[in-house]
């Protein structure tokens, strides 16, 4: 299992959608990306996936 963030599709920190929806603060922001500072939290629920409007970030 894993976090992949699509960068060509990403919207970035404006958007912010999977950093605010993800319950285990996964997400964090760097260099004005929306980056993964927390994998080991992540418990797989998707709703980072379910809140994003570009469908660029997928847990598989
Ligand atoms: S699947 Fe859930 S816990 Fe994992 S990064 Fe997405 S919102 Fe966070
Ligand atoms: S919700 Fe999607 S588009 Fe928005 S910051 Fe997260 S990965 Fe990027």
């Amino acid at each position: 299992m894993g976090i992949i963030i699509d960068y060509d599709l990403c919207e970035g920190p404006d958007c912010a959608g999977c950093k605010d929806a993800c319950p285990t603060d996964v997400f964090g922001i760097e260099d004005g990306k929306i980056v993964i500072v927390n994998e080991e939290e992540c418990t797989f629920c998707k709703m980072c996936e379910d809140f994003c409007p570009a469908e660029a970030v997928k847990i598989n």
